[in-house]
């Protein structure tokens, strides 16, 4: 997968499917992650990846979605909370991801992202 030279913020391995090595590298879709790159440009800050690709195996092991974006390698989950995951939703409609998952209570806060077709956008 040769477009992850191109990819300024963003290395292979903070996608793998846990224990999985290079799991990133060979399954992340190369549209999502110029996105998300182009996203990461826009919000001028580190990004934590909390999921990136998943093995179905252990998409159904954490109880993911049957159809999860994750497996597709279309969508990672971002730790963030507060103004910035106000700031990262408003970046993620300008450079066209248009999965919205908002987990922003209690511990676990993060915000999906996917490069689904339709828009959609739920909590968790
Ligand atoms: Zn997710």
């Amino acid at each position: 997968m040769t477009f992850w030279k191109q990819i300024k913020y963003f290395k292979s391995n903070e996608f793998d499917s846990p224990s999985i090595l290079k799991s990133g590298y060979d399954n992340m879709d190369e549209q999502f992650v110029r996105k998300l790159d182009a996203l990461r440009e826009k919000f001028g800050k580190p990004m934590i990846i909390t999921s990136g690709y998943r093995t179905e195996i252990y998409n159904d092991r954490i109880g993911g979605a049957p159809n999860s974006m994750h497996v597709k390698g279309k969508a990672a989950d971002i730790l963030v909370r507060g103004e910035d995951a106000y700031t990262i939703i408003g970046l993620a409609y300008m450079v066209g991801l248009k999965g919205i998952g908002v987990s922003q209570k209690g511990r676990n806060r993060f915000i999906h992202l996917d490069d689904r077709d339709e828009p959609m956008v739920w909590s968790y």
